[in-house]
This record gives structure tokens, C-alpha cells and sequence, in this order.
């Protein structure tokens, strides 16, 4: 049995939702859909979630509801249209007009989007709809309750043959509405198929499987045939956006793998998302992922590394303030810190100043807009040379490198790049590695 979740760009039109119901009938084991809300046609189009996050802030600037529902309305009404559907969605729209009107959350007007667009999937497959408010169980203080989500999935879903569920959101114990981040539906998904003990989850979406790189960054890039969970996780957290990081979880510990599936070219054998395989990768790297803007404070104290808690006592002023380091690079008189540039420079002064009384260095130096780059694979481990291969190709493109980290797992190599070079380095790393050896 599969749990088969269908991407915004997949579910946009009446045309997606034909290739979907074609997906879908294809093969008897896809029983449970999860579908997100209608997100692009063309590239410069709106994805209903970013008109209902607008439509919430018009409410509360007291610019009314006109200049973004009638908008919503109409995507789903050309869906209707274009499947000839007998449904209506009239009575859905005046419940969300009222709810909203009498003081409703931005989470609950963000979450109909997908609520609505899983109506429709349903009418048009002819399955039953279920509430996704039914099975994913938030915790008041706002976080999902997995263990709670896996046991209602399993009651509720136990005598029901196939259902279409709204990915995105759930509620908690108030019965109040709570999304995740961004790009949600894939944990609804993660988690109903755990709940399910499903064989396979199948992740479709409009790229034919997770590729070496960034497609907006690297020309056709290669599709990845194999990839381990913890590859991935190390990918999706340094910003390749395929799949929600916390999407790995729930069907990590229960050791069902995940297909990247292209819904505008389901013959293509997509991406395995697996817990281990033999399958050798086809180039020494799995992938590489990077994000912008962050920034370093760079300490310097001579005889650092004798000083008993050093790191510990730069450390805790850091966690005072709130914010969350990504890398310390260190040397024997010098210890490095990257932080998300944002994190910092609310409360830069008094970061700076914490240092300074904790440790009383010799040097402080800040150093802003700066990218890191994740380098990962599982075949790096029994490659010689490896970071040896990413400095020269950098070098060959004039990148200077500003931090270099490999992590002792060997999974990954973290460089850090000035983030007016982020793009030149990500592809000067894909040449020496993927094109170079095709
Ligand atoms: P969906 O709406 O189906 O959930 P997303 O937009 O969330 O789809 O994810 C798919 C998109 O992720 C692709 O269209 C592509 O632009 C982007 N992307 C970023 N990095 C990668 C990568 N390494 N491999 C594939 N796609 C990537
Ligand atoms: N519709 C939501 C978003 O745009 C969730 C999702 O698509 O996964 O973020
Ligand atoms: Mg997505």
C-alpha cells in the first residue's frame, strides 16, 4: 500500500488534476492522497497559500477581503469548470468569509487552501474526503504531536479503504488550527504513511527527482537514483528544497522509503529516498545544496586552546541570546562561529559584549554576507581527496574560500563563500564532480 502526496505545482489546474487521477488509477496500491493547495501554472504565477497569507494580512490592515478572495474563488472555480465538476465549493467560501470575519488565525486562513483543493481531488476521484484536522494532533505549544498523529492514523484510516487528505495543517487540543512551515504537506504525508505503515511513500512533484543541484542554479542538473535519509536530511537543511526537512523523520523510524516522483513525467524512475542501500553512487558526491546570508564572528585569544571552557563559556552568551550556531571552525588560537545573519543582528552589541566580558579575547572580528555550501555523499568516505578537489575547483574559478569543515562523519564538507559567489561556487563544484566524470 502506498501514501501517494501531490506537490502545489501538481494539483494547479484541471490539466494537473487529470494527470493525477491517471497516476492514481494506475496503480491499485495508491490508496491515500495527500494534496496541497493549487500552487503555480507558469512561473510568474500566485500559489494560493501566498494569496491566502495576503488575503489574512488585508483582514487585519483593515483593507477587507475583496482584493484576494475573489482571486482564491476563481482558481477553484476554473478547476471545477475544467473537470466539469457537479460540486460547489459557495457554502465553504461563506463559512470561511464568516469565520474570518469573526476573528480566525492566519494558520487556519493558510490552511484553506489545501482544505478546499483536497474537496476537490476527492469529488474528482471519487474517494472519500477526511479532514486532516481528524489526524494531525498539534500540542498547545504549537509543535506536532507525532506519536498522537501515527496513533489516530491508524485508528481513523483502519476501515476506511481510500481517503484524499489536505496536507499542511491539523489542530490542537483547543481544536485550533496549526500548519506547519512552508512546504508542510510533505510531514502530513511523512506522518500518515508512519501512521499506516505504508510500503512506500510517493512524493510527487514537477522535478523528475531529487538532482545534484539546485535545477535554478545548475543546468540540468543529473537526477540522484539513491539516496540515503541522512544524505538528504544533511540536503534539505542546507536549503535543497525538494522535501521538508522534518518530512525524513516519521518515515525514517518506521523504514519506509520515499519515491521523488515527476507528475509531468511519470515514467521517469524519479528518486529512492532509502535508510541504507549497496547502490553505489554514480559520482563520488550525492548532492549539493547551500544557503545564504550568513555571517561569522571570528574570535581570536593567544593560548585559547589551554584556556579549560573556552568554547563552553562563548558558547552559553550565544544560547543567552537566543540564537543557534551552524558551524565553529576553531584553530589553536582562533574559534570561528556562523550564525544566521538575521539571528544576530537584532542583538549584535550585546552578543559582542558577552564575548568580551566571558573570555576576554584579543580580537573580535564580524564579518557579514557570507553563504555556506554543503558538499554531501556516502561515497566521499572511500575517496581520497575529496575537500582537495573542492578547493582547486573553487581556485580555478577565482572563489576565495572563507571556511572549509569537514564533518567528522565524512558525509559532508561545509564550505563557506562570500554570498556574492554562492552560485559561481555551486556550479564550479558540480563541474569537477559531475560533469567532469560523465
Ligand atoms: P511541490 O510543490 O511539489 O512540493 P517544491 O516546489 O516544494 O514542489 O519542490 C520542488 C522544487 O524544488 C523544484 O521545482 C526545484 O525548483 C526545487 N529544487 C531545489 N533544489 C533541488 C534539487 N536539488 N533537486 C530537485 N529540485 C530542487
Ligand atoms: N501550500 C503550502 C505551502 O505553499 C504547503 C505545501 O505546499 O506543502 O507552503
Ligand atoms: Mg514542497
Amino acid at each position: 500500500m502506498k501514501l501517494v502526496k501531490f506537490g502545489g505545482s501538481s494539483c494547479a489546474s484541471a490539466e494537473q488534476f487529470k494527470k493525477v487521477r491517471e497516476i492514481v488509477f494506475s496503480d491499485p496500491a495508491r490508496r491515500y492522497v495527500v494534496v496541497s493547495a493549487p500552487g503555480k501554472r507558469f512561473p510568474k504565477d500566485e500559489k494560493v497559500t501566498d494569496l491566502l497569507y495576503l488575503l489574512y494580512e488585508d483582514l487585519r490592515e483593515g483593507r477587507g477581503m475583496e482584493r484576494q478572495l475573489p482571486k482564491i474563488e476563481r482558481r477553484y472555480r476554473e478547476i471545477i469548470d475544467g473537470l466539469s465538476l457537479s460540486l460547489s465549493l459557495e457554502e465553504d467560501f461563506r463559512e470561511i468569509r464568516e469565520r474570518l470575519l469573526a476573528g480566525e488565525s492566519c494558520a487556519y486562513a493558510a490552511s484553506r487552501g489545501e482544505y478546499l483543493n483536497a474537496k476537490l481531488m476527492a469529488e474528482y476521484l471519487g474517494f472519500p474526503f477526511l479532514d486532516a484536522g481528524e489526524l494531525i494532533a498539534f500540542r498547545p505549544d504549537g509543535e506536532c504531536d507525532f506519536r498522537e498523529t501515527e496513533r489516530r492514523v491508524g485508528e481513523r484510516l483502519r476501515d476506511m479503504e481510500k481517503a484524499v487528505i489536505p496536507g499542511f495543517y491539523g489542530l490542537d487540543p483547543e481544536g485550533r488550527t496549526v500548519t506547519f512551515s512552508r512546504g508542510g504537506s510533505d510531514v502530513t504525508g511523512s506522518l500518515i504513511a508512519a501512521g499506516l505503515h505504508a510500503d512506500l511513500y510517493e512524493n510527487w512533484t514537477d522535478v523528475s527527482g531529487f538532482l545534484v543541484a539546485d535545477p535554478r542554479i545548475v543546468r540540468k542538473p543529473e537526477v540522484i537514483d539513491y539516496i540515503t535519509y541522512r544524505e538528504l536530511r544533511e540536503l534539505s537543511y542546507m536549503g535543497a528544497s525538494v522535501l521538508h526537512e522534518d518530512a525524513i523523520f516519521p518515515v525514517r523510524k518506521e523504514g519506509i522509503p520515499i519515491q521523488i516522483k515527476n507528475t509531468n513525467r511519470p515514467e521517469d524512475h524519479g528518486t529512492m529516498i532509502v535508510a541504507n542501500t549497496l547502490k553505489k553512487p554514480r559520482f563520488i558526491i550525492t548532492g549539493i545544496a547551500g544557503k545564504k546570508n550568513f555571517c561569522s564572528i571570528n574570535i581570536e585569544k593567544a593560548m585559547m586552546n589551554s584556556e579549560i571552557g573556552f568554547i563552553r563559556k562563548v558558547l552559553s552568551v550565544i544560547e543567552e541570546n537566543g540564537i543557534s550556531v551552524e558551524h565553529t571552525p576553531s584553530g589553536i588560537d582562533t574559534m570561528t562561529l556562523f550564525i544566521h545573519q538575521e539571528e544576530l543582528i537584532s542583538n549584535e552589541q550585546k552578543v559582542l559584549q558577552g564575548i568580551q566580558r566571558a573570555v576576554n579575547p584579543d580580537l573580535i572580528e564580524l564579518e557579514a554576507d557570507l553563504a555556506l555550501i554543503a558538499v554531501v555523499g556516502r561515497g566521499m568516505k572511500s575517496a581520497r581527496g575529496v575537500a582537495g578537489r573542492v578547493m582547486s575547483a573553487l581556485a580555478h574559478d577565482y572563489i576565495n574560500i572563507k571556511m572549509i569543515d569537514q564533518g567528522s562523519s565524512e558525509y559532508n564538507i561545509i564550505i563557506g563563500v562570500r554570498n556574492e559567489d554562492f552560485e559561481a561556487a555551486i556550479r564550479a563544484i558540480y563541474n569537477m564532480f559531475v560533469l567532469s566524470a560523465s
